[in-house]
């Protein structure tokens, strides 16, 4: 099985720029303790945590006695070394000390942080570990030391790789790189182009890897830091391995190798041993990978390094199987098996039991290798499955933010229904109000339309009234006529009045003597006011409740509804004295004025004859006519039947005349003034 290579030096190191000999001359000839001596340590620890720390206690008395900001130097590297060497407790403490110290120094504040921040990334607490970084960084004002600057960024970068956060690590670890640039920390630059060269392994970028780690070697190579080196190889032989170089792989880690055997760089060491071991393994040299995991063995077992001695142990379980000695492989398998059991590395447990079940499938151990494969499976499945149940928990999570993300939609747009709704009731207010003003406005001018309809039905009423009386009447003269008369006459003739005793009614029929001549000789206007004159004078010489009825030209009908039959002839010479008693005024002078009349009772007597008024008006119309013919001015009443039967009437009708000198009826003649005579 593979190691990750050094990276976890790598991560940490500031660089190595003098060896630890030099250090402990410098001490053993008691030089004061100085910053310059510190950064010696710091520099130091990048390679040899564990002998950094021990520098550090040799120093340690020294230290307490010396000034705050020396002292506050001395705990910052003591921490960081601490935190290299694995012992993130220790680092902690330190870290502890150094808050004391600080006492709202913000930048020995800082100090603290970037020391626990080293301790909890090296214990694998990556959240925490970015969170104390970025809290360092941040509360590093920019007149801060460049170095605290630099040992934040490197800091933020490496454990963003871990984290995966790829971009971040980017972006921190460039500027990183260009604080090492700008104040010419070469060994620092080298540091951030190892790591960089890891991030663009993770990225798949290997040329940019590829560039990357060669400069950080050629920086490392320039000033003889073999240490520093011999990591930066493992890095290189990884990028080749990545990217199927195998020769060249090989290559790298045998030179890392023989760099970390001549600078005592032990971690380094054992890591191209185990690299080595697992580049023979896959290469099919058994034996060379069963002696390079040896050697590092002791190596790893110095350092108590747990998963180091298990990788060891399953490369050489793993190359004794392949070389048939199974047992003693599959003890040495097992007994690494139990080791990641142990540490709960389920991953690591997985892979092995991979490697082991097919070892053993490649030595003909088919049952074993069987059994092993399906615990490799069953294990693979439990993993999947929390894993399936971690992306689950992902998901619910997930889907609670969108749950709620929802709800806020949902209840963002019962808000706005709400307000439409509000929008809506106000709109129904106003349209009901609008409606309100309009039936208000429309009852105001049905009002006003209803009277002006009043008004005018009143007027209509007067002018029907008016009509009426000008349809009954005769424009001229103000009598009715004859249309009245007719539409009386027929009323009177379906609903008769009841007969009074001793009483008839009587019809006039008057005819101007001679009037053509009045309009001939005096003007039509002058027939006019006669015409008017004699309307007039009829009224005066009959009752209220006498019908006088303009018959046409200059003929008129008097209807009198009761008269004692004795009297009809007085009314007859009444009606002659009216008319020609005065000559008539008028504008062309004095017109003197005859008429004639024929006039008949009905019932006529004695039988009580009722007959239509038709036939009436023209048995008076033939009395009329022979008042006429007998000279004028004068009234000719048929005043009885001398027989009844209805054959005489016939006869009386068709020529009154001779019905009279037959002596077929009475008839009475009223004389009046002599008529004008004729020219
Ligand atoms: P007689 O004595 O035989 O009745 O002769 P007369 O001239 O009265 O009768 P005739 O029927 O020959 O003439 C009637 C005239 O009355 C004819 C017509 O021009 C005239 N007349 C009819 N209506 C009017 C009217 O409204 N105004 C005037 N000025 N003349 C009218
Ligand atoms: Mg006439
Ligand atoms: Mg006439």
């Amino acid at each position: 099985m593979a190691r990750p290579g050094l990276l976890l030096a790598a991560k940490f190191a500031l660089g190595t720029m003098l060896c630890l000999t030099m250090l402990l001359l410098r001490h053993s000839e008691a030089a004061p303790l100085t910053l310059s001596t510190l950064e010696q340590i710091e520099i130091l620890a990048g390679d040899h945590p564990n002998r950094a720390v021990a520098e550090l206690r040799s120093i340690e008395s020294e230290a307490r006695k010396a000034p705050r900001e020396t002292r506050a130097a001395f705990l910052s590297v003591q921490g960081y070394a601490q935190a290299l060497a694995g012992a993130p407790a220790q680092a902690h403490k330190t870290a502890q000390e150094l808050e004391n110290l600080a006492a709202g120094d913000s930048q020995i504040a800082a100090e603290a942080m970037l020391v626990r921040a080293s301790a909890w990334q090296g214990s694998g607490n990556l959240d925490q570990a970015a969170d104390a970084a970025s809290r360092a960084l941040d509360s590093l004002h920019p007149g801060a030391p460049a170095r605290l600057m630099y040992w934040a960024q490197n800091l933020l970068g490496s454990i963003a790789r871990e984290q995966g956060r790829h971009d971040l690590a980017l972006k921190h670890l460039q500027e990183a790189a260009r604080l090492a640039d700008e104040n010419h920390w070469d060994r620092r630059r080298g540091m951030v182009l190892n790591t960089l060269a890891a991030l663009y392994l993770n990225l798949r970028q290997y040329e940019n890897a590829q560039r990357a780690i060669a400069e950080a070697c050629e920086i490392a190579r320039r000033s003889n830091q073999n240490a520093t080196l011999a990591s930066y190889k493992l890095t290189e032989a990884n990028i080749h391995g990545a990217s199927g170089a195998r020769p060249e792989q090989k290559d790298a880690l045998l030179e890392a190798l023989s760099l970390a055997r001549a600078s005592g760089a032990r971690a380094a060491e054992s890591a191209a041993l185990i690299n080595l071991s697992d580049y023979f393994l896959s290469a099919g040299d058994y034996a060379a990978a069963i002696e390079h995991a040896s050697q590092a063995e002791p190596i790893a077992l110095s350092f108590q390094d747990w998963s180091g001695r298990a990788t060891i142990q399953t490369n050489i379980g793993l190359a004794r199987i392949l070389t048939g000695q199974v047992t003693a492989g599959r003890s040495l398998v097992e007994a690494a098996l139990r080791t990641y059991v142990q540490h709960g590395a389920r991953n690591d447990e997985v892979a092995v039991l991979r490697e082991y079940g097919e070892a053993l499938r490649k030595a003909g151990q088919t049952d074993a290798a069987l059994e092993i494969l399906l615990k490799e499976r069953a294990l693979s499945e439990e993993l999947l499955e929390s894993e399936k149940q971690r992306v689950v928990l992902e998901l619910q999570a997930q889907y609670e933010s969108e749950r709620k993300q929802r709800e806020i939609t949902l209840l963002n747009k019962e808000n706005a229904l709400k307000d439409a709704t509000i929008r809506n009731h106000r709109l129904e207010l106003r349209v009901w109000s609008l409606l309100a003003l309009a039936v208000a406005l429309a009852a105001v001018v049905i009002g006003l339309l209803y009277r002006r309809v009043r008004s005018t039905n009143r007027e209509l009423a007067a002018r029907n009234e008016q009509l009426a009386i000008q349809s009954s009447r005769d424009p001229l003269t103000g009598l009715y006529n004859r249309r009245y008369f007719q539409q009386r006459m027929a009323e009177l003739d379906a609903n008769p009045l009841p007969p009074q005793a001793d009483m008839v009614r009587a019809t006039y029929l008057i005819d101007i003597d001679h009037f053509k001549r009045i309009n001939d000789q005096l003007g039509h206007p002058a027939g006019d006011a006669v015409l008017i004159a004699v309307a007039e004078r009829l009224r005066v010489a009959l009752r209220e409740a006498d019908m006088i009825v303009r018959w046409g030209g200059e003929e008129f009908v008097v209807f009198v509804p009761q008269i004692r039959p004795d009297l009809m002839a007085d009314l007859a010479r009444r009606i002659i004295a009216a008319i020609s008693d005065h000559p008539i005024a008028c504008e062309s002078g004095l017109i003197p004025v005859t008429a004639s009349i024929g006039y008949a009772p009905f019932p006529l007597p004695p039988g009580d004859i009722r007959l239509s008024w038709e036939r009436e008006i023209n048995l008076i119309d033939m009395a009329l006519y022979l008042a006429k013919a007998h000279g004028r001015s004068r009234a000719y009443g048929v005043v009885r039947l001398l027989d009844s039967a209805e054959t005489s009437i016939a006869v009386i009708e068709k020529d009154l005349e001779k019905a009279w000198s037959n002596g077929l009826v009475e008839l009475v003649v009223t004389q009046g003034p002599p008529p004008h005579p004729v020219d």
